[in-house]
């Protein structure tokens, strides 16, 4: 399809990487690409320090032992079961061992941790994480305060900048550029002067971050819109495992905003409307530290059979107070003042009411441990597209399988993201020539963009963003059935449909945040498209996919990950592909279901 220009002013770059993203993982893919001598362009939508990860709270998990003994195979062991066997055993292998050396990096850096009384990083208790193959909870998660995520971001920015990376801020990526071979670079526009960009680049590295937005409720950014993914998804890239999405149990009811786990790390616990501690029946070992779809799964329980907290029985009650004002504000300085804010409550003094919320997206692009894109051929399951990358949020390694721990997310940002930029020093030779792009390579970006910009129909963006978040809050919840899930689909379906519709006031190309929400929700319609396709096919439960009518694991049948494919009318096409149940070494067998290898 031939488009015509016109009217858009076209500016071309050529860089060895580009790396579109400036959250955790794509600045510590960029720098390391720096550092690894390859010439590299970063492109943010917002300014780096303002990305989600900025949000990020308790902490960075890493065997370091600082606390008590600890191992990184008791490391690998809890993430393989959080994952509920969908996890790929080699990524979750290299992680974990990783992650010590990942976490002294950071520190070496400059990242401001809490120090132990002997100056080591302070590591506090978090779901799921377990000493000697779940025996007992152990202190793994190494913080910076409530802050953890802040004190990361900035220390890689500086480390960025120390690199001298170079920044293209406020440009938004709109869609890679492809040919016969494979990913060839991104077109992004630049939002303050409305010209358009061109980078060409021998390794294209996607670190977009989640799509939480795609529900009505959730704890990320009004950023996290899975720009990547639906990127990927118009390349004809498969999306992995979307319906696997995770509730925090611990939501501010009413406003979404994040109270961290560290909460209940730090010994906070959970009651309903009898003042019952309900965790101790559902998960009697770890109580309220039990993974996070278990403790999203028992609040909606007790809500359920009518013991939930307050006028609408809607909401349970965390409790800190008994921790004392010392400890809250030493240690969870953040999470006090967001109870105050957000929930008008002292923390010090009263419980602070919670509802589990959409936190986090296992599923997106699918990739190998070294970060590079995965498409999929007959009999070759692990085919690797050359050009791609996608590291963080917005990538499916799967470290995370249905589940993910917490503390494992800032972990796989730096862990992955260094990897990327390990991969790139072996397959892309600095300053090589490119090929000349095919003639058509930003056809699909720039005709994208034009039809979107002129789009005069009679829906506006916010009228189908709130279809699309309403019905994906319903339909593809903390608990499914096959009836809510196929009508969500069906009705996901119609929405997707009244995208013909839309319209957009503003057609000017400088700052129009008009035109940016629009081509946001246009990336976020794939990614819940993906995500209830996903969900109604799987018939089974497992990790954050809690199906009523199927309640069981299936292993024979679904220890297998999803590949969602979207086509330009919408239609989601669904295949699998195996589930990587080998490790790397010999260190570790491989973890099998219920079982334990030591
Ligand atoms: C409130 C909260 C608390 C959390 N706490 C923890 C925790 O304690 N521990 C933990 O391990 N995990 C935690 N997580 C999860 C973790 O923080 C995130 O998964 C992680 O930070 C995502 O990082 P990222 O680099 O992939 O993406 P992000 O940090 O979301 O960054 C995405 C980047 O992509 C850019 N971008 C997106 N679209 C475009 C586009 N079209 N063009 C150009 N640029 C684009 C943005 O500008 C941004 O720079 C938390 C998450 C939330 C929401």
């Amino acid at each position: 399809m031939a488009f015509n220009t016109a009217g858009y002013n076209i500016v071309d770059h050529d860089y060895d990487v580009v790396v579109v993203g400036a959250g955790g993982a794509g600045l510590r893919a960029t720098f390391g690409m720096v550092q690894n001598g390859l010439k590299t362009a970063c492109i943010t939508k917002v300014f780096p320090t303002r990305s989600h990860t900025v949000a990020a709270q308790g902490g960075v998990g890493a065997a370091l032992g600082n606390m008590a003994e600890d191992n990184w195979v008791w490391h690998m062991y809890d993430t393989v079961k959080g994952s509920d066997w969908l996890g790929d055993q080699d990524a979750i292998e290299y992680m974990c061992r990783e992650a010590i050396p990942a976490v002294y990096e950071l520190e070496n850096y400059g990242v401001p941790f809490s120090r132990t009384p002997d100056g080591k990083i302070y590591q506090r208790p978090f779901g799921g994480h377990m000493r000697n193959f779940g025996e007992a909870p152990v202190q793994r998660a190494c913080a910076a305060a409530d802050r953890t995520g802040h004190a990361i971001l900035h220390t890689l920015y500086q480390q960025s900048l120390k690199y001298q990376a170079e920044f293209f801020v406020e440009y938004f990526a709109i869609d890679l550029m492809m040919d016969a071979e494979g990913c060839r670079g991104v077109v992004a526009l630049d939002m303050a002067t409305g010209t358009i960009h061109r980078f060409r680049a021998h390794t294209t590295v996607i670190a977009t971050g989640g799509y939480g937005r795609a529900y009505f409720s959730c704890t990320s950014a009004h950023t996290c819109t899975g720009d990547g993914n639906g990127m990927v998804a118009r390349a004809g890239l498969p999306l992995q495992d979307m319906e696997f999405v995770q509730f925090h149990p611990t939501g501010v009811y009413g406003a979404g905003v994040l109270i961290t786990e560290g909460a209940r790390g730090e010994g906070g616990y959970l009651t309903n409307s009898a003042g019952d501690r309900f965790m101790e029946r559902y998960a009697p070992t770890a109580k309220d530290l039990a993974s996070r779809d278990v403790v999203s799964r028992s609040m909606t329980m007790e809500i359920r059979e009518g013991r939930g907290v307050g006028p609408e029985k809607d909401h349970i009650l965390l409790h800190l107070e008994h921790l004392g004002a010392d400890v809250l504000y030493q240690r969870l300085p953040g999470i006090t003042e967001t109870a105050k804010i957000f929930a008008g409550i002292d923390a010090t003094k009263n419980a602070i009411p919670v509802l589990p919320t959409v936190h986090y997206n296992m599923g997106g692009i699918p990739t190998n441990y070294m970060a590079e894109v995965i498409k999929p051929l007959p009999g070759k399951p692990d085919n690797v597209l050359p050009g791609l990358m996608a590291v963080g949020e917005a990538a499916c390694v799967s470290v995370h399988g249905a589940n993910r721990l917490g503390t494992n997310s800032l972990l796989d940002l730096v862990v992955f993201g260094r990897a990327a930029s390990l991969r790139a020093k072996d397959i892309v030779k600095a300053g090589a020539t490119h090929r000349p792009l095919p003639k058509d390579a930003s056809d699909l970006a720039l005709s994208r963009l034009d039809r979107i910009r002129n789009a005069n129909g009679s829906l506006t963006t916010a009228a189908i963003r709130k279809s699309m978040q309403r019905t994906m809050q319903n339909d593809a919840a903390v608990f499914r059935t096959a009836k809510t899930l196929k009508e969500g689909l069906d009705k996901m379906g119609q929405i997707a449909g009244t995208m013909k519709d839309l319209k957009v006031s503003d057609r000017s190309l400088i700052f129009n945040t008009d035109l940016i929400e629009a081509l946001e929700l246009d990336n976020l319609i794939p990614c819940a498209l993906a995500t209830i396709a996903g969900a109604e096919a799987r018939h089974e439960s497992r990790g954050a996919h809690a199906h009523e009518d199927y309640p069981n694991r299936d292993d024979a049948n679904w220890m297998k990950h999803t590949l969602a494919s979207i086509d330009e009318a919408y239609k989601v096409k669904l295949d699998y592909r195996p589930v990587h149940t080998y490790t790397l070494t010999n260190e570790v067998q491989y973890i099998p279901p219920k079982a334990r290898v030591y």
